[in-house]
């Protein structure tokens, strides 16, 4: 999508601190992080949100996982971690391009406000 700025980020239009790209997916440092680590894991396919995937994105989030999996190794968050979607306007989404937040280096609260 020409006016997204995760599609921008993806294609390299807007620069971003890559940690891991792949044909399908890219792995990024937030610009605001709320965490030690704070990595956003994005599909390169516009993907407005899980509520607006396709049943044929199911293979293409599975394969985000195994990225976010690789990653938890990679910046050793032997320790824990937290996985977060945020999911349309009640979910707190604020991009509209799916996205996961990969956070660690530090312990989580729960329940999240
Ligand atoms: O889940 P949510 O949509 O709120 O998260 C969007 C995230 O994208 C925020 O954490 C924000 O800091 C990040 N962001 C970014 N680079 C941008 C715009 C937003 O890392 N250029």
């Amino acid at each position: 999508m020409s006016d997204c700025i995760f599609c921008k980020i993806a294609e390299g239009t807007i620069p971003s601190k890559k940690v891991y790209e792949d044909e399908k997916v890219l792995a990024f440092h937030d610009i605001n992080p709320v965490a030690p680590v704070h990595v956003l894991v994005i599909p390169k396919k516009h993907i407005t949100s899980l509520a607006t995937m396709e049943k044929e994105d199911q293979g293409l989030i599975g394969h985000i996982f195994g990225v976010i999996h690789n990653l938890a190794e990679e910046l050793k968050l032997q320790k824990g971690y937290r996985v977060v979607n945020n999911c349309g306007e009640e979910g707190g989404q604020t991009v509209a391009h799916l996205h996961f937040h990969l956070l660690g280096g530090r312990s989580f609260a729960w329940p999240p406000g």
